[in-house]
């Protein structure tokens, strides 16, 4: 009986151990067929691609001056254009300009996935602001390309036309350029009208550049951080969770000139002395609140704006900016208070202009961060959520698609300088991430 029992309790063990040892099996199995099946971005040819792109515009302190619509963005153009079709994309230019390579889906209705950034610079700029999400997205489709992978939605890689001056090409696509951004004079001489028609655009029909939000399934932008915080903190990727809003003010402050000399100091109302006091409670306001807002006063014009007159007038710039516009209009109504105070004791009135250049905060995708989130993860890299305090394509394109932004390390946060770095391994990390979660994203992840 009891050789019985322990013969019954080694079958189930044995028939235990089998069923563990086909889990692990199908389990390995399973793995291996997400593993290998994904490819993996090639540093090397991203580098070189990347050491390519920077011949055109070259300057002589290693970077690039290749603004929009000069000879060296059209030779870079050229050169983008050739690579997306060594990638199997069928290449258009819209009639903004931007550069748009398409690859079919399996299922040819499906709303596309488009990813790309600019090729544009600054004058005196980088090699990786934009062109890195140029050559990142570009990688990512030449990897299905050689890989045989089909996805089911359509997928296009975008340069968009001229980021550095207005983001030209992605407003175009999204909500529309003005007749007085079109005549805007751009760094190569010519206006955003004649740059377009330069590179193969039409500015008499911009209305077909616009896309609308059942065109897209998704928006996602690569890009270098611009700024130090994943390099000093050594982690590889940041989640983008928007693009800071911007407001300005004119901040005027109303005294009394006077003779520097006649005018003993308690007779004094004294504008300069204000935009001091202001310029203090500014920071401290903006310090004394919790979150990662940020506050500046960068411009300051003293009237006369002599030696010998006490300032009679301060015109004095603000600017808040933050990823949530609640908190702009906090900390703008602690300042005022402030202000209140200050122009009460020194007997100079405060008044606050807001200048017409506000951008409001464009919050990322909440969907798209945790995909890219989990490409992340599932590659073992580190990760963090972010704010941008820098501008991007991918604000606009927050109008017409759920949107996602990647960024990798920039070396010492340097940019817009020919000193701009990022190493080829981080370019390929973030390659790999915007390829799973494009792939994610086909899978229906959204
Ligand atoms: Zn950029």
């Amino acid at each position: 009986m009891v050789r019985a029992l322990i013969q019954m309790y080694l079958n189930l063990l044995h028939k235990l151990g089998f069923v563990a040892i086909c889990s692990l099996a199908i389990f390995a199995m399973v793995a291996h067929a997400d593993g290998p099946s994904t490819p993996s971005a090639n540093a090397e040819r991203m580098e070189q691609r990347i050491q390519a792109l920077s011949k055109f515009g070259a300057n002589p302190e290693g970077g690039v001056s290749r603004v929009a619509f000069g000879n060296a963005d059209i030779q870079g153009r050229e050169y983008i254009k050739d690579l997306m079709r060594h990638a199997g994309l069928t290449v258009r230019i819209d009639t903004a300009g931007n550069i748009i390579g398409k690859r079919e889906g399996i299922d040819p209705d499906l709303p596309v996935i488009i990813f790309g950034s600019h090729i544009d610079s600054v004058p005196g700029g980088g090699n990786y602001d934009g062109d890195l999400g140029v050559i990142g997205a570009i990688e990512v489709v030449q990897l299905l390309h050689e890989n045989g992978i089909k996805t089911q939605h359509p997928l296009e890689v975008v340069s968009f036309t001229d980021e550095e001056g207005g983001l030209t090409g992605s407003r175009a696509m999204t909500t529309g350029l003005s007749p007085s951004a079109l005549g805007v004079v751009s760094h190569s001489g010519m206006t955003i009208a004649e740059g377009i028609r330069v590179v193969g655009g039409d500015p008499d029909r911009l209305e077909l550049a616009l896309r609308s939000p059942d065109e897209f399934t998704a928006f996602i932008e690569l890009h270098i951080e611009q700024g130090a915080f994943l390099h000093e903190a050594g982690i590889d990727i940041g989640v983008v969770e928007g693009i800071v809003g911007i407001r300005w003010w004119d901040v005027v402050i109303e005294g009394i000139a006077n003779h520097a000399g006649t005018t003993p100091m308690n007779k004094r109302q004294d504008a300069m002395l204000t935009a001091a006091e202001l310029t203090l409670a500014v920071n401290r306001v903006v310090t004394s609140l919790e979150g990662r807002q940020v506050a500046t006063v960068g411009r300051i014009r003293a009237e006369p704006g002599a030696p010998n007159v006490i300032p009679g007038r301060v015109v004095m710039s603000l600017e808040i900016r933050d990823l949530d516009a609640g908190k702009m209009q906090q900390v703008f109504d602690a300042i005022m208070i402030e202000a209140d105070s200050i122009a009460q004791a020194r007997q100079t009135p405060i008044r606050f202009e807001e200048i017409d250049v506000a951008s409001p905060p464009a919050p990322t995708d909440l969907r798209m961060r945790k995909i890219i989130a989990q490409s992340a993860d599932d590659l073992g890299l580190s990760f963090r959520f972010m704010p941008s305090g820098a501008g991007h394509d991918a604000q606009d394109m927050t109008h017409v698609a759920p949107t996602g932004m990647i960024f990798v390390p920039s070396v010492a946060g340097i940019s817009h300088s020919p000193k701009e770095f990022t190493s080829p391994e981080d370019m390929a990390n973030g390659a790999n991430v915007l390829l799973r979660t494009v792939l994610a994203i086909d899978r229906g992840a959204l």
